[in-house]
């Protein structure tokens, strides 16, 4: 498909052992991603260690292969190292020191902001998902399509789009979907399982996420928050509120939606999503990045003064 594709197939074909690895806090692309391109490795025979050191969120866990994923610090070495989605080594989960275990490094992206850190770098801005590039990458590998392959693929897709509704779909992105639909994936399941199965306690920390709602602004900015005390309240995993964002961002009139999340007393994780505000450039100030309409940052700030450096600096750009 593209020549750095054919190039990490090169490389793939080639050598014997890799390691994949995703960005820090999880999310379905990178976890699809994984899951299929750790099978298509080895589908030709290779030894691919899926590495997450995270819980896996509990809408994924349907995913076919996620019994492979390693939580465990990687030992050992790797021809090559196979980093999805990560902008920068920072974004990498920590205490992975990728360049003592892999002799390779290999990036591949779909941020507009990745840094090009990597021996290989495959970064296409254009594509909705790191999983529409994937698809090219497992067809360069001569890899057949099976089940396992497309269902992955396809909640890879479906998940980082918000359900095809991103501006980053295109007539590509449908042909590839279009291709993985040629295998019999009950698309209506992945739906329902991925966003109809929340568990009661994720719902009712929902309900509490959405009455702390705040505007400001003549309701232009909006954000909300959860503490550790309200995931630990409702024994819920930080990974298990990754889509509160996108219910917060239901709201009319908001041109910037913002989700600070508790890390630690120091630590704020940030979801900034928008309909015009550069939200990749606020996020880009405190140290982080994403896409036009959504990015994240962490803010090493208590709560409080995180929602208020975010918020002011936010407002420098509504109406630019
Ligand atoms: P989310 O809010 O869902 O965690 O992330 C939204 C988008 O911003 C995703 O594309 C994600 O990869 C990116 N993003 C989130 N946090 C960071 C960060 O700290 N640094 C960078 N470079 N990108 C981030
Ligand atoms: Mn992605």
């Amino acid at each position: 498909m593209s020549k750095d594709s054919r190039r990490i197939s090169e490389i793939l074909k080639t050598k014997e052992k890799f390691i994949i690895l995703p960005h820090v806090y999880i999310d379905g692309d990178d976890l699809g991603s994984m899951l299929a391109l750790g099978r298509a490795i080895g589908k030709i025979g290779k030894s691919v260690l899926r590495f997450i050191p995270e819980p896996i969120p509990e809408i994924f866990t349907f995913l076919p292969d996620i019994e492979y994923i390693s939580h465990k610090a990687p030992p050992g070495s790797y021809d090559a190292a196979i980093l999805l989605e990560c902008t920068d080594l920072q974004r990498l989960p920590a205490g992975v020191d990728i360049k003592k275990i892999a002799k390779t490094i290999i990036n591949i992206d779909h941020h507009p902001d990745n840094k090009f850190y990597a021996d290989f770098n495959w970064v296409d801005p254009g594509a909705s998902a790191v999983a529409e590039m994937v698809y090219f990458l497992i067809k360069d590998m001569d890899v057949e399509l099976d089940y396992e392959i497309a269902i992955n693929l396809y909640t890879a897709i479906l998940t980082d789009t918000g359900g095809f509704q991103y501006s980053n779909v295109t007539s590509r992105t449908h042909e590839v979907i279009s291709q993985l639909l040629s295998i019999p994936i009950k698309t209506d399941e992945v739906y329902r399982k991925v966003y109809h199965e929340k568990s009661p306690n994720v719902l009712r920390l929902q309900g509490k996420v959405m009455a702390n709602l705040e505007l400001s602004d003549e309701g232009k900015i909006a954000w909300s928050y959860i503490t550790k005390d309200m995931l630990e309240q409702y024994a819920v995993d930080e990974g298990d509120t990754q889509n509160f964002v996108e219910e917060i961002n239901q709201i009319r009139g908001a041109q910037a939606v913002l989700f600070f999340k508790e890390i630690d007393a120091k630590k704020i994780k940030v979801s900034l999503r928008s309909s015009g505000v550069p939200v990749n450039k606020i996020a880009a100030f405190f140290g982080g990045g994403g896409h036009l309409r959504a990015a994240g940052c962490t803010v090493e700030a208590p709560l409080e003064e995180a929602v208020k450096q975010v918020v002011s600096k936010t407002r420098e750009y509504l109406n630019q």
